[in-house]
């Protein structure tokens, strides 16, 4: 894929990525907006976003994100970037009323949706597979940070084992341009507010191991959530917690949405394919990342969970 050329003629773009955006798709739909904005100074580019955590805020473009999904007339080209289209929530409007549409992801779950699909599973994050379609020379240390910002979001700052050769020469390329990346890293990835830390405390307190401690899972009620007047966002990085554990090889975090409803994300060492599981249930992501919605009470979803887990750990 060609990206100038997918844009050739457009006078209107139009850019999204998946509902309550982590750093790789809000890093992906920013480095592409700089990108598109500066490459073709007579087209309109729009970023349309779920409100993203303000530790992004950071990265350049963050301000005009636009996060009320206003009525737009169609879009001539619309990207979808990190996801599937029906994951967008309200942007699946505009991309489902576009021209032509593009989706570019990494998710093995995905099959494309677009006009014009790429796809690659292979890649550790949607921010890598964008640094390969775009031109090195007009790349500027603003890309450069939000290009890096999802790069190591998605691979646990170069920990899993989604991040290769090319992954690491990539991030020296973008290092190069001299920004704070050491703050960067700290502040978008690893800090905590005080709410999160309490809330990832109790998360872990309560979780409960089984499958003889081969499994873990901890639940956040509604009731919970509100007393902490807690966000999705503050849950960021539980799971993985729970994953941490010694002896672990399958990590279930699930919060609650609605009475009977539950957002689950999965998290595994070696052995479990997650995506796997989380497709049975509508869901989808990584082999060792994934999530999904579930209905039932809480012992429903980890018993229908367990089933397909145990599945693959026998
Ligand atoms: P997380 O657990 O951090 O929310 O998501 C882990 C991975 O699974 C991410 O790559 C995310 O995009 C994907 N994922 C999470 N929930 C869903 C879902 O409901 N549907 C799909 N298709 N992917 C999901
Ligand atoms: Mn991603």
């Amino acid at each position: 894929m060609e990206l100038l050329q997918e844009c050739a003629g457009a006078k209107r773009i139009g850019i999204s990525g998946h509902l309550r955006p982590d750093g790789d798709c809000v890093g992906a739909c920013l480095a592409l907006f700089l990108y598109l904005s500066k490459m073709l100074k007579e087209a309109s580019v729009k970023v349309f976003l779920e409100k993203p955590a303000d530790i992004f805020k950071e990265i350049k473009g963050f301000e005009e994100i636009e996060t009320g999904f206003p009525r737009e007339p169609a879009f001539d080209v619309f990207f979808a970037l990190d996801t599937v289209p029906d994951r967008m929530g309200k942007a699946e409007e505009y991309f489902n009323g576009a021209v032509k549409t593009v989706n570019i992801d990494h998710h093995i779950s995905n099959s494309g949706g677009g006009t014009v699909n790429l796809i690659r599973p292979d890649i550790g994050s949607t921010c890598e597979v964008l640094l390969d379609l775009m031109d090195r020379d007009r790349i500027d240390a603003d890309i450069a940070r939000a290009l890096y910002t999802g790069m190591i979001h998605d691979t646990g700052v170069f920990q899993y084992s989604n991040t290769t050769p090319e992954t690491l020469e990539k991030a020296a390329f973008l290092i190069g341009f001299g920004f704070d990346f050491p703050r960067l890293i700290e502040e978008t990835f690893y800090q905590k507010t005080y709410l999160q830390s309490q809330i990832m405390g109790r998360a872990l307190l309560e979780s409960i191991r089984f499958m003889d401690g081969r499994c873990v899972v901890s639940v956040l009620t509604r009731k919970t959530i509100d007393f902490y007047q807690a966000e999705p966002k503050d849950f960021d990085g539980i799971v993985n917690q729970l994953r941490n554990i010694k002896g672990i090889e399958c990590a279930i975090f699930m919060y609650q949405t609605d009475i009977h409803e539950y957002k689950v994300s999965l998290r595994s060492t070696e052995k479990v394919d997650v995506a796997k599981v989380a497709s049975f249930f509508g869901g989808g992501g990584h082999a060792r990342a994934a999530g999904c919605t579930m209905k039932g009470t809480f012992h429903d979803c980890v018993n229908n969970l367990s089933l397909h887990i145990e599945e693959q750990l026998c």
